[in-house]
Protein backbone atom coordinates (compact mmCIF):
# COMPACT_ATOMS: atom_id res chain seq x y z
CA UNK A 1 0.00 0.00 0.00
CA UNK A 2 1.52 3.16 -0.97
CA UNK A 3 2.07 5.52 1.82
CA UNK A 4 0.03 8.24 -0.31
CA UNK A 5 -3.00 6.00 -0.15
CA UNK A 6 -2.89 6.16 4.22
CA UNK A 7 -1.83 9.06 4.90
CA UNK A 8 -5.14 10.56 2.90
CA UNK A 9 -6.90 7.72 4.45
CA UNK A 10 -5.73 8.61 7.77
CA UNK A 11 -6.46 12.82 7.31
CA UNK A 12 -9.90 11.52 6.70
CA UNK A 13 -10.22 9.78 9.93
CA UNK A 14 -11.62 12.97 11.69
CA UNK A 15 -14.44 13.01 9.39
CA UNK A 16 -15.00 8.69 8.38
CA UNK A 17 -14.20 7.55 11.96
CA UNK A 18 -12.38 4.78 10.53
CA UNK A 19 -9.68 4.24 8.00
CA UNK A 20 -10.92 3.68 4.90
CA UNK A 21 -8.04 2.82 2.59
CA UNK A 22 -8.15 2.39 -1.37
CA UNK A 23 -7.44 -0.71 -3.11
CA UNK A 24 -6.93 -2.20 0.20
CA UNK A 25 -7.59 -5.59 0.16
CA UNK A 26 -9.60 -6.99 3.68
CA UNK A 27 -10.05 -10.57 4.79
CA UNK A 28 -13.45 -11.99 4.40
CA UNK A 29 -15.03 -14.67 6.72
CA UNK A 30 -12.83 -16.90 8.58
CA UNK A 31 -10.00 -15.53 7.16
CA UNK A 32 -11.12 -12.06 8.45
CA UNK A 33 -11.87 -13.62 11.80
CA UNK A 34 -8.48 -15.27 11.84
CA UNK A 35 -6.87 -12.15 10.84
CA UNK A 36 -8.09 -10.27 13.57
CA UNK A 37 -6.67 -13.47 16.16
CA UNK A 38 -3.38 -12.96 14.50
CA UNK A 39 -3.07 -9.25 15.40
CA UNK A 40 -4.49 -9.74 18.80
CA UNK A 41 -1.49 -12.18 19.54
CA UNK A 42 0.95 -9.96 17.74
CA UNK A 43 0.07 -7.05 19.71
CA UNK A 44 -0.80 -8.27 22.95
CA UNK A 45 -4.27 -6.59 22.39
CA UNK A 46 -7.40 -7.59 24.46
CA UNK A 47 -10.89 -7.34 22.84
CA UNK A 48 -13.92 -5.73 25.05
CA UNK A 49 -16.99 -5.51 23.51
CA UNK A 50 -20.75 -4.01 24.68
CA UNK A 51 -23.47 -6.50 24.88
CA UNK A 52 -25.35 -4.24 21.79
CA UNK A 53 -21.97 -5.00 19.43
CA UNK A 54 -23.17 -6.74 16.14
CA UNK A 55 -22.96 -10.66 16.89
CA UNK A 56 -19.96 -11.24 15.13
CA UNK A 57 -17.94 -8.65 17.63
CA UNK A 58 -19.25 -10.60 20.28
CA UNK A 59 -18.39 -13.60 19.61
CA UNK A 60 -14.84 -12.55 18.64
CA UNK A 61 -14.17 -10.85 22.18
CA UNK A 62 -12.22 -11.46 24.94
CA UNK A 63 -14.68 -9.98 27.56
CA UNK A 64 -18.22 -8.95 26.44
CA UNK A 65 -20.29 -7.23 29.08
CA UNK A 66 -22.07 -3.80 30.51
CA UNK A 67 -20.54 -0.39 31.28
CA UNK A 68 -19.63 -1.36 34.83
CA UNK A 69 -18.38 -4.29 33.77
CA UNK A 70 -16.41 -3.52 30.86
CA UNK A 71 -14.97 -0.27 32.46
CA UNK A 72 -13.63 -2.78 35.19
CA UNK A 73 -12.07 -4.95 32.24
CA UNK A 74 -10.37 -2.33 30.83
CA UNK A 75 -8.42 -1.06 34.11
CA UNK A 76 -7.38 -4.35 35.01
CA UNK A 77 -6.05 -5.87 31.97
CA UNK A 78 -2.22 -6.36 31.20
CA UNK A 79 -2.45 -6.19 27.46
CA UNK A 80 -0.72 -3.92 25.32
CA UNK A 81 -3.03 -2.82 23.26
CA UNK A 82 -7.02 -2.27 24.45
CA UNK A 83 -9.57 -2.72 20.78
CA UNK A 84 -12.98 -1.39 22.62
CA UNK A 85 -16.24 -2.29 20.73
CA UNK A 86 -18.72 -0.38 21.80
CA UNK A 87 -19.06 3.54 21.24
CA UNK A 88 -16.91 6.12 21.95
CA UNK A 89 -17.47 7.01 25.95
CA UNK A 90 -16.82 3.69 26.32
CA UNK A 91 -13.32 3.52 24.72
CA UNK A 92 -13.08 7.09 26.33
CA UNK A 93 -13.43 5.73 30.03
CA UNK A 94 -11.36 2.34 28.82
CA UNK A 95 -8.43 5.37 28.20
CA UNK A 96 -9.22 7.26 31.42
CA UNK A 97 -8.87 4.64 33.18
CA UNK A 98 -6.08 2.47 31.89
CA UNK A 99 -3.89 5.37 30.89
CA UNK A 100 -0.58 3.57 29.47
CA UNK A 101 -2.42 1.31 27.18
CA UNK A 102 -2.86 2.07 23.76
CA UNK A 103 -6.79 2.15 23.30
CA UNK A 104 -8.38 2.04 19.66
CA UNK A 105 -12.05 1.82 18.65
CA UNK A 106 -13.88 0.66 15.17
CA UNK A 107 -15.56 3.70 14.49
CA UNK A 108 -15.10 7.31 16.66
CA UNK A 109 -18.36 7.97 15.07
CA UNK A 110 -19.79 5.55 17.40
CA UNK A 111 -21.76 8.21 19.39
CA UNK A 112 -24.98 7.97 22.10
CA UNK A 113 -27.81 10.24 21.74
CA UNK A 114 -27.25 10.58 25.80
CA UNK A 115 -23.55 10.88 25.74
CA UNK A 116 -23.60 14.33 22.85
CA UNK A 117 -26.27 15.69 24.17
CA UNK A 118 -24.50 16.91 27.44
CA UNK A 119 -21.92 18.86 28.07
CA UNK A 120 -18.89 19.83 30.88
CA UNK A 121 -20.71 23.35 30.48
CA UNK A 122 -23.89 22.64 30.63
CA UNK A 123 -23.45 20.62 34.08
CA UNK A 124 -21.61 23.70 34.95
CA UNK A 125 -24.27 26.09 34.47
CA UNK A 126 -26.61 23.62 36.30
CA UNK A 127 -24.49 23.30 39.49
CA UNK A 128 -24.05 27.39 39.26
CA UNK A 129 -28.07 27.11 39.32
CA UNK A 130 -28.03 24.98 42.10
CA UNK A 131 -25.00 25.85 44.51
CA UNK A 132 -24.41 22.51 47.04
CA UNK A 133 -25.50 20.13 44.85
CA UNK A 134 -24.25 16.86 44.01
CA UNK A 135 -23.83 15.41 40.56
CA UNK A 136 -24.31 12.14 39.90
CA UNK A 137 -23.90 11.33 35.98
CA UNK A 138 -24.48 7.98 34.05
CA UNK A 139 -21.77 6.71 32.69
CA UNK A 140 -22.85 7.19 29.14
CA UNK A 141 -20.85 11.25 28.51
CA UNK A 142 -17.99 12.16 27.29
CA UNK A 143 -14.82 13.00 29.52
CA UNK A 144 -15.71 16.86 29.86
CA UNK A 145 -18.86 15.77 31.31
CA UNK A 146 -17.33 13.21 33.40
CA UNK A 147 -14.90 16.13 34.63
CA UNK A 148 -17.55 18.06 35.76
CA UNK A 149 -19.86 15.29 37.88
CA UNK A 150 -18.70 13.88 41.63
CA UNK A 151 -20.21 10.68 40.76
CA UNK A 152 -20.57 8.78 38.17
CA UNK A 153 -23.14 5.37 37.82
CA UNK A 154 -24.02 2.67 35.69
CA UNK A 155 -27.04 1.50 35.28
CA UNK A 156 -26.10 -1.39 37.63
CA UNK A 157 -24.91 0.13 40.42
CA UNK A 158 -26.90 3.53 40.08
CA UNK A 159 -29.66 2.51 42.29
CA UNK A 160 -27.18 1.49 45.25
CA UNK A 161 -25.13 4.83 44.56
CA UNK A 162 -28.18 7.28 44.69
CA UNK A 163 -28.85 5.71 48.05
CA UNK A 164 -25.64 6.21 49.33
CA UNK A 165 -25.25 9.59 49.07
CA UNK A 166 -26.00 12.65 51.63
CA UNK A 167 -29.59 13.05 52.20
CA UNK A 168 -29.12 16.86 53.43
CA UNK A 169 -27.78 17.75 49.63
CA UNK A 170 -29.73 17.99 46.51
CA UNK A 171 -28.56 15.78 43.30
CA UNK A 172 -28.43 16.45 39.69
CA UNK A 173 -28.75 13.81 37.73
CA UNK A 174 -27.79 14.09 34.22
CA UNK A 175 -27.80 12.91 31.05
CA UNK A 176 -30.93 10.20 31.19
CA UNK A 177 -34.25 11.76 32.15
CA UNK A 178 -35.87 8.11 31.73
CA UNK A 179 -33.09 6.63 34.30
CA UNK A 180 -33.21 9.47 36.38
CA UNK A 181 -37.33 9.34 37.48
CA UNK A 182 -36.68 5.54 37.62
CA UNK A 183 -34.20 6.14 40.33
CA UNK A 184 -36.49 8.79 41.61
CA UNK A 185 -39.07 6.52 42.09
CA UNK A 186 -37.26 3.54 43.59
CA UNK A 187 -34.85 5.40 46.07
CA UNK A 188 -37.61 8.61 47.33
CA UNK A 189 -34.79 11.15 46.56
CA UNK A 190 -35.89 13.98 44.74
CA UNK A 191 -33.66 14.51 41.95
CA UNK A 192 -32.92 17.96 39.43
CA UNK A 193 -32.78 16.11 36.01
CA UNK A 194 -30.79 16.79 32.89
CA UNK A 195 -33.09 16.31 29.46
CA UNK A 196 -31.54 13.85 27.56
CA UNK A 197 -32.51 10.39 26.31
CA UNK A 198 -31.78 7.22 24.10
CA UNK A 199 -32.68 7.43 20.72
CA UNK A 200 -33.23 3.31 21.14
CA UNK A 201 -34.69 3.09 24.26
CA UNK A 202 -37.66 5.77 23.97
CA UNK A 203 -38.59 4.05 20.63
CA UNK A 204 -40.69 1.58 22.13
CA UNK A 205 -44.23 1.82 22.23
CA UNK A 206 -46.23 1.14 25.11
CA UNK A 207 -49.12 0.32 23.24
CA UNK A 208 -47.33 -1.73 20.94
CA UNK A 209 -45.98 -3.31 23.52
CA UNK A 210 -49.56 -3.88 25.70
CA UNK A 211 -51.07 -5.87 21.95
CA UNK A 212 -47.65 -7.62 22.64
CA UNK A 213 -48.30 -8.55 25.99
CA UNK A 214 -51.89 -9.55 25.16
CA UNK A 215 -51.24 -12.49 22.30
CA UNK A 216 -48.26 -13.72 24.69
CA UNK A 217 -50.28 -13.73 27.62
CA UNK A 218 -47.45 -16.58 29.38
CA UNK A 219 -44.58 -13.82 28.60
CA UNK A 220 -42.90 -11.20 30.94
CA UNK A 221 -41.57 -8.22 29.54
CA UNK A 222 -38.71 -6.98 30.84
CA UNK A 223 -37.30 -3.49 30.24
CA UNK A 224 -34.06 -1.61 30.72
CA UNK A 225 -34.31 1.36 32.90
CA UNK A 226 -33.92 4.16 30.57
CA UNK A 227 -36.83 3.17 28.86
CA UNK A 228 -39.99 5.32 28.80
CA UNK A 229 -42.22 5.51 32.84
CA UNK A 230 -45.08 4.14 30.27
CA UNK A 231 -42.86 0.90 29.46
CA UNK A 232 -41.24 0.28 32.79
CA UNK A 233 -45.00 0.33 34.42
CA UNK A 234 -46.01 -2.47 32.22
CA UNK A 235 -42.49 -4.48 32.88
CA UNK A 236 -42.68 -7.44 35.18
CA UNK A 237 -38.73 -6.63 36.02
CA UNK A 238 -36.92 -3.67 34.96
CA UNK A 239 -33.22 -3.67 35.26
CA UNK A 240 -29.57 -3.05 33.90
CA UNK A 241 -27.76 -5.22 31.00
CA UNK A 242 -26.40 -7.61 33.07
CA UNK A 243 -29.97 -7.92 34.92
CA UNK A 244 -32.11 -8.69 32.33
CA UNK A 245 -29.46 -11.10 31.37
CA UNK A 246 -29.50 -12.88 34.55
CA UNK A 247 -33.19 -12.40 35.03
CA UNK A 248 -33.94 -14.40 32.05
CA UNK A 249 -31.77 -17.14 32.80
CA UNK A 250 -32.81 -17.87 36.17
CA UNK A 251 -36.85 -17.01 35.75
CA UNK A 252 -39.00 -19.86 35.72
CA UNK A 253 -40.83 -18.12 32.39
CA UNK A 254 -40.21 -19.46 29.11
CA UNK A 255 -41.19 -16.37 26.90
CA UNK A 256 -39.99 -12.92 27.35
CA UNK A 257 -40.49 -9.46 25.78
CA UNK A 258 -37.27 -7.42 25.82
CA UNK A 259 -37.36 -4.06 25.87
CA UNK A 260 -34.03 -2.89 25.43
CA UNK A 261 -31.42 -2.81 22.53
CA UNK A 262 -31.60 -5.75 20.53
CA UNK A 263 -28.01 -6.37 20.20
CA UNK A 264 -28.63 -8.38 23.58
CA UNK A 265 -30.99 -10.69 22.44
CA UNK A 266 -27.31 -12.93 20.65
CA UNK A 267 -26.09 -13.23 23.95
CA UNK A 268 -29.54 -13.74 25.97
CA UNK A 269 -30.66 -16.66 23.52
CA UNK A 270 -27.07 -18.46 24.21
CA UNK A 271 -27.30 -17.61 28.09
CA UNK A 272 -31.29 -19.46 27.81
CA UNK A 273 -31.51 -21.48 24.46
CA UNK A 274 -34.58 -22.53 25.14
CA UNK A 275 -36.59 -19.78 26.03
CA UNK A 276 -38.19 -17.68 23.66
CA UNK A 277 -36.93 -14.12 23.34
CA UNK A 278 -39.38 -11.33 21.41
CA UNK A 279 -38.16 -7.62 20.82
CA UNK A 280 -40.19 -5.09 22.55
CA UNK A 281 -42.03 -3.47 19.79
CA UNK A 282 -41.37 0.83 18.65
CA UNK A 283 -43.33 3.42 17.70
CA UNK A 284 -42.45 3.14 14.10
CA UNK A 285 -43.41 0.53 12.36
CA UNK A 286 -41.47 0.67 9.65
CA UNK A 287 -38.05 1.16 11.67
CA UNK A 288 -35.10 -1.25 13.23
CA UNK A 289 -35.53 1.54 15.78
CA UNK A 290 -34.71 -1.18 18.64
CA UNK A 291 -30.63 -1.38 17.12
CA UNK A 292 -28.58 1.16 18.00
CA UNK A 293 -27.16 3.03 14.90
CA UNK A 294 -23.98 3.93 16.89
CA UNK A 295 -23.60 0.84 18.42
CA UNK A 296 -23.71 -1.11 14.55
CA UNK A 297 -21.18 1.06 13.15
CA UNK A 298 -18.71 -1.09 14.43
CA UNK A 299 -17.80 -4.07 12.25
CA UNK A 300 -15.37 -6.62 11.77
CA UNK A 301 -13.25 -5.30 8.81
CA UNK A 302 -13.01 -1.94 11.06
CA UNK A 303 -12.19 -3.96 13.68
CA UNK A 304 -9.38 -5.48 11.95
CA UNK A 305 -7.52 -1.84 10.38
CA UNK A 306 -8.18 -0.06 14.04
CA UNK A 307 -5.71 -3.17 15.36
CA UNK A 308 -3.84 -3.44 12.02
CA UNK A 309 -3.26 0.09 12.13
CA UNK A 310 -3.69 0.96 15.44
CA UNK A 311 -6.24 3.94 14.69
CA UNK A 312 -8.51 5.67 15.29
CA UNK A 313 -6.40 5.85 18.90
CA UNK A 314 -8.35 7.54 21.47
CA UNK A 315 -5.61 10.01 23.27
CA UNK A 316 -6.77 12.84 26.22
CA UNK A 317 -4.90 15.81 27.81
CA UNK A 318 -3.97 14.30 31.06
CA UNK A 319 -5.39 17.48 33.05
CA UNK A 320 -8.92 16.14 32.16
CA UNK A 321 -8.18 12.59 32.60
CA UNK A 322 -7.23 13.03 36.24
CA UNK A 323 -10.38 15.37 36.51
CA UNK A 324 -12.87 12.21 35.06
CA UNK A 325 -11.20 10.10 37.08
CA UNK A 326 -11.91 10.98 40.13
CA UNK A 327 -15.75 10.29 40.18
CA UNK A 328 -15.46 7.15 38.04
CA UNK A 329 -12.99 5.96 41.09
CA UNK A 330 -15.79 6.99 43.35
CA UNK A 331 -17.91 4.84 41.73
CA UNK A 332 -16.25 1.93 41.76
CA UNK A 333 -15.62 1.96 45.16
CA UNK A 334 -19.11 1.73 45.68
CA UNK A 335 -20.13 -1.06 43.66
CA UNK A 336 -17.03 -3.80 45.16
CA UNK A 337 -20.60 -6.17 45.88
CA UNK A 338 -21.71 -5.35 42.08
CA UNK A 339 -21.23 -8.54 39.58
S1 LIG B 1 -28.37 2.33 23.03
FE1 LIG B 1 -28.83 4.44 23.61
S2 LIG B 1 -27.60 4.79 25.43
FE2 LIG B 1 -26.74 2.97 24.40
S3 LIG B 1 -25.14 3.79 23.06
FE3 LIG B 1 -27.02 3.66 21.83
S4 LIG B 1 -27.91 5.73 22.01
FE4 LIG B 1 -26.42 5.53 23.66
Amino acid sequence: MSTEKFDKAKSNLPVRGFLKIDDLIIPQGEALVQAILDLKKEKNAVILAHYYQPPAIQDIADYLGDSLQLARAAKDTDADMIAFCGVHFMAEAAKILNPSKKVVLPDTQAGCSLADGCSGEGLRAMRAKHPGALIATYINCNAETKAESDIIVTSSNAETIIRSLPEDRPIIFAPDKNLGAYLMKKTGRDMILWDGTCIVHEAFSMERIAQQLAANPQAKLIAHPESEAAVLDLAHYVGSTSGLLNFVEKDDAQKFIVATEEGILHEMQKRAPHKKLIPALVFDESCNCSECFYMKRNTLEKLYLCMKYELPEILMDEELRLKALKPIEAMLELSTTIK
